[in-house]
């Protein structure tokens, strides 16, 4: 049962935004580009897992995805996929990345060969094995019992093989295709359950609940100024910028596209971008408005909630979701 879907992080909502909004010419351009790809590929292989986990031995599971908590020392940690059961935890950590991958268990990095060359991908095992500790420790400061946390990490990506395979090392890492075995290995070692259901029930109430999105200030990030950014609508059909303002429609002049809401998308980009505050003035920049009654229009038809009063008011963008 999923109890915590899979859903796109803020950080990589914010890197689209970007991508959309920082001039391709821009020094930053090629960065904000590279972590982009990055997080959109360790997504597509995040849900490159979601066939094999329909597999749950365990009638009892519950999963949990993306879930971003706090350790009693205040240290966040996020979990790519969270299994728990009233018996034990599992954390799982995905990997998409081709070629022929060796993990080195003596210095734990995680290296890419090709032919002569080695890329380096960080350092997965000790990630895991961290986040498994904070785990026991976060159970222990909200007063569930020990349950044993393990760990897998999964290699999703199609074309990935691997080198230097130790039986140690296949206790860690497996390929997605045999997820479902080895939680099936997994669930067999057998363990008394340690919560009953109505506990069992409040650990992922309270996980849920704990749960922190993670904030990123792109701009400050990369030293981008807001007068950087690409302003206008962006055409929802063609990606074409600026779309023209018509008695209540967003026309393309590229692909004659006619939108009544195109904006709305648009206004997400400034929340990912710049905040959760908007005034009139600031509308009609970053949308390019034609007037300030066009903005006004735009912003009541919305209905946000509203801080101030007449030309000083601001609307609060806050609860605003697409
Ligand atoms: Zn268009």
């Amino acid at each position: 049962m999923i109890k915590k879907p899979r859903e796109k992080s803020v950080r990589l909502l914010t890197l689209e935004a970007a991508m959309r909004r920082v001039p391709p010419e821009h020094p930053q351009f090629r960065f904000i580009e590279k972590e982009h790809a990055r997080l959109h590929y360790g997504f597509i292989g995040e849900k490159a897992l979601d066939y094999f986990l329909t597999f749950l031995p365990n009638k009892n599971s519950q999963l949990l995805h993306g879930l971003r908590i706090e350790d009693p020392l205040n240290r966040f940690f996020q979990m790519d996929t969270l299994l728990i059961t009233p018996e034990y935890c599992l954390i799982l950590d995905s990997k998409y990345i081709s070629g022929t991958l060796e993990f080195d268990e003596t210095t734990k990095q995680l290296i890419r060969h090709r032919g002569e060359e080695k890329e380096k991908f960080g350092d997965p095992l000790s990630q895991i094995d961290r986040q498994r500790y904070q785990l026991s420790l976060w159970l222990d400061k909200n007063n569930f019992p020990p349950l044993p946390v393990t760990s897998q990490i999964i290699l999703t990506h199609s074309s990935a093989t691997l080198t230097k395979a130790t039986p140690s090392l296949m206790k860690k890492v497996t390929f997605h295709t045999n997820l479902p075995n080895k939680l099936q290995s997994i669930d067999n070692y057998k363990r008394p359950p340690l919560l009953d259901n109505s506990n069992f029930r409040k650990l992922a109430k309270v996980l849920i609940k704990k749960h922190t999105p993670d904030e990123f200030s792109l701009l400050r990030f990369y030293g981008i100024h807001y007068h950087e950014l690409r302003k206008g609508v962006i055409c929802p059909e063609c990606s074409y910028l600026p779309m023209l303002q018509k008695r209540g429609n967003w026309i393309c002049r590229n692909c004659g596209m006619y939108s009544k809401t195109a904006h709305l998308e648009n206004l997400m980009d400034y929340k990912l971008l710049i905040g959760n505050i908007i005034t009139n003035k600031i509308i009609r920049d970053f949308l390019l408005l034609p007037s300030p009654s066009v903005a006004n229009y735009l912003l009541n038809s919305m209905h946000l909630p509203t801080e101030g009063t007449n030309k000083g008011r601001k609307y609060l963008l806050t609860q605003f979701e697409l």
